[in-house]
């Protein structure tokens, strides 16, 4: 069984797998996942049924568990913050279960060179752009937020349990009311502000893991350039560029959750299936209907899917078969957005 779709130039999905961890391996976890690097095929066995047919299901690129961070970054993400110091939007998404590396892709690992993640890496590709640029003039702001149970809070505030307002204007579309923003000038200064709210993030929190494993983590760099035009009048373009790290998608049912992480589970559900209905509308291209409206992880991003802009997801799985229906349903999410 081949699940095949056409292919958008503006969404793009892909698939990273992770390797078996330590501890997976000592407890004698075999990998249900096998990886066609070369022909985009990921097929997947149920470890429950051996006799029966794997899944298989191609993407626009997939990443094996030797896949390294910067050849993630040259081959798939490079453009899209190449368009972003053009002037357009862009969206990078992490998308699966909790630990199949979302925050490794997106952050990764800073004291080693090479397992910086995307945010990192076009950190150093804006700057040294901005570096080499003779004729333009830049200014590069950094804010960032978390979205959790459906409320917005600034992670570089100083008041970090106020609930930020979504609001919409005219001359500027959608934006978070309030939201601090950041003016930055190099590589350090930039990583700093992400460090600040990366530890705001966790204030307040008894388990950060289990939060950032409930909450939508999203870093927005924006970058002005003014140039002049052969007018010789200043022109200023604006490119927005959003990382953001999802809540896990794991099926809260399954852990039996009621009550409030019943409320919870459902929220995170809510904005996942929004978020995967956007994107599968927009690849579709037939709907006029966009319905960025379902959730405020959608509404945020809106002016940032579609149109002109450019959006890739990752989507991350673990290859453990114990994972096989969480790696199922991931597969299946990432299928119907490409
Ligand atoms: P998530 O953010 O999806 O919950 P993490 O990014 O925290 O998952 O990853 C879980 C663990 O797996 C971390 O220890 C991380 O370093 C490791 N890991 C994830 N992806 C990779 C990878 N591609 N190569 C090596 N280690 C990885
Ligand atoms: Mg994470």
């Amino acid at each position: 069984m081949v699940e095949v779709k056409g292919k958008s130039e503006s969404v793009k999905v892909i698939v990273r797998c992770r390797p078996l961890s330590q501890s997976e391996i000592q407890n004698g976890h075999h990998s249900s996942i096998k990886m066609h690097t070369e022909r985009g095929l990921v097929e997947l066995s149920n470890p429950k049924e051996p006799d029966e047919p794997t899944k298989d299901f191609t993407f626009d690129a997939i990443y094996d568990e030797n896949s390294k961070q910067l050849d993630l970054y040259d081959e798939t993400f490079r453009d899209l913050v190449e368009s972003v110091l053009n002037g357009y939007n862009g969206t990078i998404f992490a998308y699966g279960q909790t630990g199949t590396g979302k925050t490794y892709t997106m952050e990764g690992i800073a004291s080693s060179a090479d397992q910086r993640g995307v945010i990192y890496n076009c950190f150093e590709h804006i700057f040294n752009h901005i570096a080499n640029s003779r004729n333009q003039q830049y200014l590069v702001r950094a804010s960032y937020l978390e979205i959790y149970q459906e409320e917005i809070r600034d992670l570089l505030c100083k008041d970090v349990g106020k609930k930020l307002e979504l609001k919409e204007r005219p001359d500027a579309g959608v934006y978070v009311k309030d939201l601090q923003a950041f003016v930055t000038n190099s590589v350090d200064a930039i990583q700093k502000v992400m460090a600040a709210g990366n530890a705001n993030r966790s204030v307040g929190r008894t388990n950060m893991n289990e939060h950032s494993s409930r909450s939508h983590a999203i870093f927005i760099i924006t970058v002005e350039c003014a140039e002049a035009g052969p007018d010789g009048e200043s022109h200023i373009r604006v490119g927005r560029l959003n990382l953001v790290d999802l809540a896990g998608s794991e099926r809260q049912a399954k852990t039996g959750a009621t009550g409030e992480r019943f409320k919870e589970a459902t929220k995170i559900n809510l904005s996942l299936s929004a978020l995967g209905n956007v994107i599968s509308s927009l690849v579709d291209g037939k709907s006029s209907h966009i319905p960025y409206r379902d959730s405020k992880l959608t509404r945020l991003l809106q002016d940032s899917l579609g149109g002109n802009s450019k959006t890739v997801m990752v989507a991350c799985i673990g290859p453990a078969s114990y994972n096989y229906d969480e790696t199922l349903g991931t597969l299946r999410y990432a299928n119907r957005a490409k």
